[in-house]
Order: structure tokens, then C-alpha cells, then sequence
């Protein structure tokens, strides 16, 4: 169900996306000054690097707009009518089905397009050896083949390919844009602020850490359906991991409730549980009296939480170390 509102809701045009004005400027600035072929979007899940480079892909094409980036309804809409190729490669990873996939990426785009557009979503997906097998791509394809890379894990990005694209990183929505996000979403689905309060909603999701507006949208559409603000602004982890239990085995320093729980987490939660545990400790540090010799210690483990980087598999490793080291604070503090 909550596809299906980001599905309906995305914006098909550089002026509809809130909170990245500075990125939509700077694209258009450099198309003025050179045509660069190749791209890269780097950015949080849900904050929005498909919907831009979906934009600009088919902005490439359409030859009804009056300013790059605010394409047509209809060339949007027939967007794969173009020689456009989008590939998510957390699904098409394989080396040999994306050596067919780009095998024609030198060739003059087909009739009717000014321009062959790939558009390949979770790069990091791609093994080192197929990322390497891009490069050459990357530098020598026609001016009218236009390379689009999204990631959230700019990490496992190799260095060669930043060396040959322009990189631009989504911000993370600021309060006031998350507002307006919701305002916008809601007059979309045809509610009122009644039902779902921006400032209400918008405190919720700071609260947990979110930011990004796939994520947003996704709470908007929780809270319309009847969940109360706190658990609308739940909205990253898998069906089985529950964060508030987690928060409350960490916070009364019980490690076997607090293993028990990391136990229904999968690798996928890891990045959010992070986040998550990391915005509420942060709140928690503000606003407790009794922390006092542990203040230090728990400031860092929350600078641990948040640095940790790299795979999910190791960044959940990290998160379960500093969860251990978040209970022995706590029960010590507890004594
Ligand atoms: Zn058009």
C-alpha cells in the first residue's frame, strides 16, 4: 500500500521536488556551460535520486519544455518510448545481462530521440569488475549517450568512476521542507491537515531521524490510514524489527532483550536502527538530569552510531557493538 502513494505522488519535474533547489540549479548551470555526459546521485533511500534522474532523463528528450528539468506530461509518461534504459542493478547486477544490456550504448540514439539515456539505480550494486567495465563507457560514448548513476552507498562506488562523472549529493529534507512536503502530499490525496497535521507528523519523523522524502510520503500515507503519528513516522524497517523495543531494552541496559531484538533485525534495517537510535539518544542526552559521569560516554557512542559506514552487513555489526556498549552505560548508570 505505501507504494502505491510514492508511486502516484512523484514529481515529474525539477520545480515539484522539494528541498533541492541547490542540486536542480547547479545541473542546469553546468548543461549551459558544457555537456557533461555522465552523472552520479548520491543520497539516503527514499531521497529522491530516481525521481531526479528520471526527470533529467527524460528532459534530455522531450522538446516541449521551455527550461531543462520541466518536461512535458506526455513525453514523461512515454518516457521508455525514447531510448531511455533504466536498470536497477540490486536486480540486474549480473555482469553478462549488463554487458547486453549497455552493448549498444555507442551506437546513435535511436529515431525519434535526441539522446540514449541509461539510468542504472543502486550502482553499489555492481560488482567491482562490472563498474570497471563501465569506465571506458563513461569517457568515450557519443555526446548524445547520457550515463545516469544513482546510489545510496557512495562507498562502494569506485574511485575511477567519481573521477568521470559529476557527482551531486541529495540533501536530507530540512523541517520546514518536510512541512511543506506533507502540505503538498495532502492536497494531492485531497485531505485535510486534520487528519494528518504537518507539525504534528513532521515533529514524529525528526524524532526518528527522517529525512529523505521517500519516507515521508510513506508516513503520510500510514497516518492517513489510521496510525497514530508516532508509529506513521515508523517507516524503514522490516515488518519483524520493532525500534521502540530495541530503544527500551538499550535505555534500561538490558543486553539479552536488547540481542533478542537486534535478532529480528535484517541487514537492510541496519542503516535506519543506526539512525534511529542515534536521533532518540541525541534527545534523550538533552533532556535527562541523571546522565552525568556518562554523558561522555554515551556522546560517543552516539559519534560511533552515526560513523559507521560501509556495508550493511558490518554496519549492523557496528550497531550491535555499540548497543552493547550503550547497555553497560545505562546499567551502570541505573545502579
Ligand atoms: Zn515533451
Amino acid at each position: 500500500m505505501s507504494e502505491q502513494l510514492n508511486t502516484s505522488f512523484r514529481p515529474r519535474k525539477f520545480s515539484q521536488l522539494i528541498g533541492q533547489d541547490r542540486i536542480t540549479s547547479r545541473i542546469r548551470e553546468s548543461l549551459k556551460q558544457r555537456s557533461s555526459a555522465s552523472w552520479l546521485f548520491s543520497g539516503e533511500s527514499g531521497s529522491g535520486k530516481t525521481t531526479l534522474g528520471r526527470i533529467m532523463a527524460v528532459s534530455f528528450n522531450c522538446v516541449h519544455q521551455k527550461e531543462f528539468g520541466e518536461p512535458c506530461r506526455d513525453c514523461y509518461k512515454n518516457r521508455f518510448s525514447f531510448d531511455y534504459h533504466e536498470v536497477n542493478a540490486s536486480k540486474d547486477s549480473g555482469k553478462e545481462r549488463m554487458e547486453k544490456i549497455i552493448a549498444d550504448a555507442n551506437i546513435y540514439p535511436k529515431h525519434g530521440s535526441n539522446c540514449k539515456t541509461y539510468l542504472l539505480d543502486e550502482f553499489q550494486r555492481l560488482s567491482d569488475s562490472t563498474q570497471d567495465m563501465l569506465l571506458k563507457l563513461l569517457e568515450d560514448s557519443p555526446k548524445t549517450t547520457k550515463w545516469i548513476l544513482c546510489t545510496s552507498e557512495p562507498d562502494e562506488v569506485i574511485r575511477a568512476i567519481w573521477r568521470r562523472v559529476k557527482s551531486y549529493g541529495l540533501e536530507p529534507l530540512k523541517e520546514d521542507d518536510i512541512r511543506k512536503l506533507i502540505r503538498v502530499v495532502l492536497k494531492f490525496t485531497g485531505d485535510s491537515e486534520d487528519k494528518c497535521s504537518p507539525v504534528k507528523l513532521t515533529e514524529s519523523l525528526l524524532e526518528n531521524g527522517i529525512t529523505s522524502s521517500g519516507f515521508v510520503v510513506k508516513a503520510i500515507e500510514s497516518r492517513l490510514s489510521g496510525a497514530s503519528y508516532e508509529e506513521a513516522a515508523v517507516v524503514e524497517f522490516s515488518s519483524t524489527f520493532n525500534p521502540k523495543a530495541l530503544l527500551h531494552a538499550v535505555l534500561k541496559g538490558d543486553w539479552n532483550d536488547t540481542r533478542k531484538e537486534l535478532g529480528s533485525a535484517t541487514k537492510e534495517d541496519a542503516r535506519a536502527i543506526r539512525r534511529n537510535l542515534a536521533a532518540y539518544l541525541s534527545v534523550t542526552l538533552i533532556e535527562s538530569e541523571n546522565l552525568d559521569d556518562n554523558t561522555g560516554a554515551v556522546a560517543k557512542a552516539i559519534e560511533k552510531l552515526t560513523d559507521a559506514a560501509g556495508e550493511n552487513s558490518i554496519v549492523l555489526a557496528r550497531v550491535r557493538a555499540s548497543c552493547f556498549e550503550l547497555c553497560r552505560i545505562f546499567k551502570k548508570n541505573s545502579r
